[in-house]
């Protein structure tokens, strides 16, 4: 059974680790998210964009699959279901189709707006006891179309939308979705520690999570952030697995063109993957 990410990461928070959010895109990302999290485990936040989510032919068949994995594949550890950067429709969506957990993007709106329809989700997600996640300074980079530019937080805004209710806080700190330039400038400990100030107890939320160094992710934890977006690093995983697959024929021979096998390789690259970003988030044996 899907659960709220609001215990989860409580427990984080006050355990000193972070919980990952893996993304999702497809049967083969959620079953090796999904069984990794089992074997290791650890509890687990999928995450959908509304990309990924119309790719998957929408919300209601993202809930078909990730509830009929849990219960086909006996799994036991806490995963919650989140819609990660929602817009407000995509949001009330995702509530309606049976997602655990919503992340409302108002970032791009005036923090009035913001403010506004955070209140109104807060509320909807409370009464159904899902959490929900908001966001304060946009993260840079792309991701499906929403561009940020990389800004750092204002902690006065964080703290107006943090006192609405929400679960967790993704504040801006410097992070970036994607790869991350060469002259990137580190993440912003500054302004994660003047955010933390102003939200007090409040599980604080890392996005871009795909090389950030071990170190500086070590540091945000220790600084509040008990969760962690990583989606980039998954893709690349499968990516140079299955190029590997192809590049050394193993396609041509015998039955490698079986979708099960050609997709192999890739599946076994993400659950590496997911239990190294663990391994270093220190949520292994934590469910
Ligand atoms: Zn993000």
């Amino acid at each position: 059974m899907l659960v709220s990410a609001k215990d989860m990461l409580n427990k984080a928070r006050d355990g000193k680790y972070a919980v990952g959010q893996f993304n999702i895109n497809n049967l083969e990302w959620t079953k090796a998210i999904l069984l990794t999290a089992q074997e290791q485990n650890s509890p687990v936040i999928l995450g959908v964009s509304e990309g990924a989510g119309k790719y998957m032919c929408g919300y209601k068949t993202v809930v078909g699959m990730v509830n009929g994995m849990i219960d086909e594949l006996g799994i036991t550890v806490p995963v919650a279901l989140h819609l990660d950067h929602g817009s407000y429709e995509g949001a009330k969506a995702c509530i309606d189709a049976g997602f655990s957990s919503v992340m409302f993007d108002g970032s791009h709106y005036p923090i009035e707006e913001n403010i506004a329809k955070t209140k109104e989700l807060v509320a909807k997600c409370e009464e159904l006891g899902l959490s929900i996640e908001a966001e304060v300074g946009s993260i840079g980079g792309e991701e499906d179309g929403v561009i940020g530019a990389g800004e750092c937080a204002d902690p006065d805004e964080c703290k107006a939308i943090a006192d609405l209710g929400v679960t967790m806080l993704a504040a801006g700190i410097g992070n970036i979705h994607g790869k991350y330039p060469e002259n990137w400038a580190g993440l912003s400990f500054e302004t994660l520690a003047a955010v933390k100030e102003k939200v007090g107890n409040m599980p604080l939320v890392l996005h871009g999570g795909t090389g950030i160094p071990e170190d500086m992710i070590k540091k945000a934890i220790s600084l509040g952030v008990a969760k962690i977006n990583v989606n980039t690093e998954c893709q690349l995983a499968f990516q140079e697995a299955t190029r590997k697959y192809i590049e050394e024929g193993k396609d041509k021979q015998g039955k490698g063109f079986d979708p099960r096998k050609l997709l192999a390789p890739g599946f076994e690259a993400i659950k590496q993957t997911v239990k190294e970003k663990m391994e270093l988030f220190g949520s292994i044996g934590k469910a």
